[in-house]
């Protein structure tokens, strides 16, 4: 085959391109014995899998969005599909990926508008969440309801998720095994919702989704990118119920957002979001 691909057929190769690579798959190999007189159309070219090494680095560059190879992210999943954000819990299953499924009651997946335009991500379930299967349900979640509230907007009209779907033992960070194990998942999830807005909810948040080892601080209130979309990493809601005062740094880059979604912007602080 001559020429350049239809635009459509290279957008949807890209996209499943992309995908691969975030499940770990990075090497393509054609067998070109078969292309002698004629190269086969793109969708027969059955991809072997020939790499599937991978570990989350969180050594990794200590720039963002900057010309740096990406790292391998994952183990293995052993399902692909690009389907339905129900094919994705499908594909979960009742996992033991990780160390993670021993101490869970549910699995949190997410929750949310299934094309919403904004998507927040913290970082795993706490307790009240593990035992609801639900995101944000907790202390924290109250205050992050209260914070899509005060943007004008439901917890219906959005999508929240975490990094890692199972709670870690006294609500510890996840560790980076769990995350390589849970990650995909995610990212799975943000392309199928296609937000135009992300919000990451703290560093873990933040770090994964921009594989990065700089501190949320560094980089918290401006826009940044994943994947083309515009990501906005603030402060988790749990650290604002241990410091209140850091309530307004929040509520800055949230209006950021709902200038960004074309929401109105309220200057002044919102006047529910106590802790
Ligand atoms: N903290 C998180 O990061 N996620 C939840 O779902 C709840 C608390």
């Amino acid at each position: 085959m001559t020429g350049r691909l239809p635009e459509q057929l290279q957008e949807k190769l890209s996209l499943r391109l992309r995908y691969y690579e975030d499940i770990g798959i990075r090497e393509f190999f054609r067998d070109r014995s078969s292309l002698a007189h004629l190269e086969p159309p793109l969708e027969e070219v059955t991809p072997q899998i020939v790499v599937t090494t991978t570990s989350l680095t969180y050594e990794g560059p200590e720039t963002m969005n900057e010309s740096f190879a990406p790292q391998p992210l994952i183990t293995a999943v052993p399902k692909i599909g690009e389907g339905t954000l129900q094919t994705i819990r499908e594909d979960i299953g009742d996992c033991i990926r990780c160390k993670l499924h021993k101490g869970r009651t549910k699995i949190v997946f997410g929750d949310g508008h299934p094309q919403a335009k904004l998507l927040f991500i913290g970082e795993g379930p706490g307790r009240d969440e593990d035992l609801q299967g639900l995101p944000f349900v907790g202390r924290a979640g109250k205050l992050l309801t209260q914070m899509i509230e005060a943007m004008g907007l439901q917890r219906s009209d959005v999508y929240i998720c975490n990094v890692v779907k199972c709670r870690p033992p006294e609500n510890r960070a996840p560790e980076k095994d769990e995350v390589e194990a849970c990650s995909p998942f995610l990212f799975r999830q943000i392309d199928l919702v296609a937000p135009r807005v992300i919000v990451c909810l703290g560093s873990i948040a933040a770090q994964t989704i921009l594989q990065t080892t700089r501190g949320i601080s560094q980089f918290r209130g401006q826009w940044l990118e994943f994947r083309g979309r515009k990501l906005m990493a603030t402060y988790h809601p749990a650290y604002l119920l241990r410091n209140p005062a850091a309530k307004s740094e929040v509520w800055k880059d949230l209006q950021k957002v709902m200038a960004e979604l074309g929401l109105e912007v309220k200057r002044t602080k919102p006047a529910q979001t106590q802790a």
